[in-house]
């Protein structure tokens, strides 16, 4: 990784570099990465049935990282047995015994959290100074949280006897896998369901250390259970009789697959889907600290990130100003090797998530909206996409109504408050959004009419284990986190 250096970038009037860094990056040395996993089953590694495997490779420089078993029916089918067969002792143990393990697990997060944050950049491509400070923070604070609830689930308002569900199969996406594996198996595990878990076939390798995790943290066997593969692992746990829940994080239409799928079956649903966030930016907003506001918004994690503020909304007579101010600003984000202390833009996923982007960029071109992106050297191997700014965007462009999850921003001009409320809620999406703004009761006025899940108020992209977050419309239903995060997981509660 090292031979990744990170670019200088320059800010788009100028002649010679803003400034340089010399690069700093994290020893992998941390990290060991068998050549080949099997599925973690019932405590155990065991094989796939049927031995097909599949490459997960590093996204900043296309090297095969190792080979992961695909999970298939009958794979499947044992990890739920295994599932079914923990539960009873699971289930009936007192919650606070529960909570102890998962505190266990919290702190061994955090004890070896070095070693899943660069494990976390090589699989995924996420810049390292996220996933050390962003990601592996809130994965423990998620179980923290969680092992605190354990033992008081009949005073968490929801109802004086709630019970565990029983076998939840939780399927997650790539863009932040340790993190949304964290919002899935904490809660469940906290009510006293037990899990089959399915990561995303790009970015297997921190949810196969987490499987260590529970043998280190003693967990009992097939309390924890990860079967790794493509869609069609996840259909099989989907179409699975012996499930009683299913935690789907991912896109709208594997979403509405879902539904379809488990409709009559009896099986509680929580869906976690996209996203296409209104960053609203008012005129008396404090102009600087908006803008850092819009770049984490849609630039952190690459724009990999569903509730991203992907439409930005400025107040038509600060418009120029924002504009001007936000590429000066992207001048100066450094791409490159997210192993690199430096990097505040790492690589894209994976070479099909690169095409999406790729191709709806220049959809948006095609359309009539203006393109622009800073000077930015891409590196030679691996999958990258600069920072990009739309402008001149109409509602009806694909690049204002369709998720692009990418670092790609589309900017629409609105006059009054009303007329910002319509925009940001023209979108079948309603999974966050932002305001910015300095007075306390226009954030008000404009929380209660925007249709989003979360609503941020001078800030953007805050996460914290206590928030519930989730979606409306086709950006989901049920709320991970907080305490409506139990009632997702407990008969009779809420979700
Ligand atoms: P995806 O829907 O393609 O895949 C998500 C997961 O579902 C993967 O593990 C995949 O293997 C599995 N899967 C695919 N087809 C399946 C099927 N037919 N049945 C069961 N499982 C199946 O999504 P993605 O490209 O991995 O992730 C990006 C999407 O996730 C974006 O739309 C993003 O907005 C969304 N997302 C939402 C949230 C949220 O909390 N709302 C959080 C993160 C990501």
């Amino acid at each position: 990784m090292t031979d990744t250096p990170v670019r200088n970038t320059r800010v788009p009037d100028m002649a010679t570099p803003l400034w340089e860094y010399a690069p700093a990056p994290e020893s992998r040395d941390i990290v060991t990465i068998d050549s080949s996993y099997g599925l973690f089953i019932g405590g155990e590694w065991v094989e796939p049935s049927d031995g097909t495997m599949f490459k997960t490779v590093n996204p900043a420089t296309e090297e095969v990282l190792a080979e992961v078993a695909q999970a298939g029916r009958a794979d499947v089918d044992r990890a739920v047995g295994a599932a079914r067969k923990a539960f009873g002792r699971w289930a009936k143990l007192p919650g606070a015994e529960r909570g102890k393990y998962l505190y266990r697990i919290a702190r061994i997060i955090q004890e070896r959290a070095r070693e899943l944050a660069v494990l976390e950049s090589i699989d995924n491509g996420k810049p390292i100074k996220e996933t050390r400070d962003i990601d592996l923070p809130l994965v423990a604070a998620h179980f923290f949280y969680y092992a605190g609830w354990a033992d008081k689930l009949a005073w968490a308002g929801l109802g004086p006897d709630p019970r565990p569900l029983g076998v939840a199969g939780q399927i997650i996406p790539w863009n932040f896998p340790l993190l949304m594996l964290a919002w899935k198996v904490a809660p469940a595990l906290a009510c006293g369901n037990t899990v089959v878990l399915k990561p995303a076939e790009t970015t297997p390798l921190t949810a196969l250390l987490f499987a260590e995790i529970c043998r280190q943290a003693d967990l009992p066997p097939g309390v924890v259970n990860i079967v790794t593969g493509a869609g069609e692992t996840g259909r099989h746990l989907v179409e699975h009789d012996g499930v009683d829940k299913i935690a789907f994080t991912g896109s709208t239409e594997v979403g509405k697959q879902i539904q379809r799928t488990v409709a009559g079956t009896g099986k509680r649903v929580t869906l976690e889907l996209g996203g296409k966030a209104a960053n609203v930016i008012f005129d008396d907003a404090p102009i600087d600290q908006a803008v850092e506001g819009i770049v984490n918004g849609i630039f952190f994690n690459q724009g990999h990130v569903c509730c991203a503020g992907s439409r930005l909304l400025v107040q038509e007579s600060v418009h120029d100003a924002v504009i001007d101010k936000l590429k000066r600003r992207l001048g100066t984000l450094r791409l490159g090797d997210p192993l690199d202390k430096n990097t505040d833009i790492g690589a894209i996923n994976s070479s099909v998530q690169l095409d999406r982007i790729t191709e709806l960029v220049s959809a948006g071109e095609q359309e009539g909206a203006q393109r622009w992106q800073p000077e930015c050297d891409l590196p030679e191997r691996g999958y990258w996409f600069p920072p990009t700014v739309f402008t001149g965007v109409a509602q009806s462009h694909r690049i204002a109504r369709e998720e692009i999850f990418g670092p790609v921003v589309s900017v629409l001009p609105f006059r009054t408050p009303a007329e910002a409320i319509e925009k940001a809620n023209n979108t079948p999406y309603g999974l966050s959004a932002g305001v910015w703004t300095e007075k306390g009761s226009r954030i008000l006025w404009m929380a209660q009419r925007l249709r989003a899940g979360v609503v941020w108020a001078n800030t953007f992209n805050k996460f914290d284990p206590a928030s519930p977050f989730g979606g409306y419309k086709e950006s989901g239903f049920g709320r991970e986190g907080g305490r409506h995060g139990l009632g997702a997981y407990l008969a009779g509660g809420v979700h």
